[in-house]
């Protein structure tokens, strides 16, 4: 009965491991949701909309309001100058987003360079284009890396003749890394080359810790012309059932993700526009807030992971945490096992990493797994008094 686009597919890590942890009354540090929400004003700015009467559909390429507040926060935070009309669409979240663009921008055959680990949605999307995914392996920090680190001659080798897109992720999940502008301009310079299309996404943009720096690629010398940003209200404003995403770039990137768009979803909910367009506004302290608090759940989590034996890997943005589990892990027991085990035995739900790796990758990070900490601090020490246990 199901099509061949579809039948390979599994059921989501997240909805599985999130079904899981509501089963056995584990502590969820596993889909990336934050359990509790965004500022109260934002949430009666919907709620206003809604009582005002912005109930029907919205313009298919996003409320004008929506789309002056993405410009002004892309000027405000980036120094990019948009043009609304044009150069910004909206859809529903960034997930639909990448869908659209590898639905507009390659045809069956063509090429997408992935580094792994990749958010898991985005090879689905090639899949599903019956485009062919070609993987780069971000590595592991070691002796002589303290980040996550491309291998140059493997990242060259991945583009081809049929290169015609290539997806990154930064602030990256799960690594929690931040590309490096020496990266971002290699990357490029292989981009352009290839006369692909760069898409970049960014939804944590705003979770930036240690005064570091999240660079938009889009705003590095040359980009503009190649690169389609994408981004979303999800993660910055805690509000991610919502989904309200948005893309922008050059004119025709971003009208090519428009056709798609019209025929995915046509518009994004009406009201979460008309609210994501006032979080957009917040004032700067907001943001500093954010990243304030999230720099105090990282620090706690990544004590109370460390205690227990985890060695934590280093994270400089996302509010995710990778960490080594070797001292708990039984042998020949694989990531999914272990966080299988974690979960039902210990209480604690994490995400086993080779979910967001090709089949032939996935031995890489069975000795890893991604701990959420964009969580309450009662459900954090509820994981840290369970993870004293282990
Ligand atoms: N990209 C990355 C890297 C993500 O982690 C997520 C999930 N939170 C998304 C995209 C999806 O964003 P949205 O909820 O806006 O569709
Ligand atoms: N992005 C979230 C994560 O990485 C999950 C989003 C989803 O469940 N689709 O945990």
């Amino acid at each position: 009965m199901e099509s061949a686009r579809v039948a390979g597919f599994g059921t989501s890590i997240f909805s599985e491991f999130s079904r899981l942890a509501v089963q056995h009354g584990a502590v969820n540090l596993g889909q990336g949701f934050p359990d509790f929400d965004g500022p109260k004003e934002i949430a009666q700015a919907a709620i206003d909309a809604i009582n005002g009467g912005v109930n029907q559909y919205a313009v298919g390429q996003g409320a004008p309001q929506l789309r002056a507040a993405i410009a002004a926060h892309a000027k405000r935070f980036y120094g990019q100058v948009l043009d609304p009309a044009t150069e910004i669409g909206v859809t529903s979240g960034a997930t639909e987003a990448i869908f659209d663009a590898v639905l507009a921008l390659t045809n069956p055959g063509d090429e997408v360079v992935l580094f792994e680990p990749f958010y898991d949605s985005y090879l689905a999307s090639v899949q599903m284009a019956h485009a062919v995914p070609r993987f780069v392996r971000l590595r592991a920090p070691d002796v002589t890396h303290a980040q996550w680190w491309l291998d140059d001659a493997e990242l060259a080798a991945a583009f081809t003749s049929k290169t015609k897109l290539v997806i990154i992720n930064t602030p990256h999940n799960p690594t929690g890394k931040l590309f490096t502008r020496a990266e971002l301009e290699r990357i490029g310079e292989l981009t352009r080359r290839a006369g692909a299309v760069l898409l970049s996404d960014e939804v944590y943009e705003h979770l930036v810790f240690d005064d570091g720096k999240h660079v938009r690629p889009a705003t590095l010398p040359g980009f503009s012309d190649f690169t389609l940003t994408v981004s979303s209200g999800g993660k910055s404003f805690s509000f991610t059932g919502w989904k309200v995403g948005w893309h922008l770039g050059r004119r025709e990137l971003v009208a090519a993700v428009q056709k798609a768009h019209q025929w995915v979803t046509f518009c994004s909910a009406a009201p979460f526009q008309a609210a994501i367009g006032k979080a957009l506004e917040l004032p700067d302290s907001y943001f500093q807030g954010f990243v304030e608090s999230y720099t105090q759940k990282r620090g706690f989590l990544s004590a109370a992971l460390t205690k227990a034996g985890f060695e934590v890997l280093p994270c400089a943005g996302t509010y995710f945490l990778m960490a080594r589990t070797d001292r708990h892990r039984k042998a020949g027991e694989d990531d999914v096992a272990f966080c299988r085990r974690l979960l039902v035995d210990h209480g604690i739900a994490a995400i086993p990493p080779s979910v967001f790796y090709s089949p032939e990758h996935a031995s890489h990070v069975h000795g890893m797994a991604r701990f959420a900490f964009c969580k309450t601090q009662p459900v954090l020490d509820a994981a840290a008094d369970r993870l004293a246990k282990l």
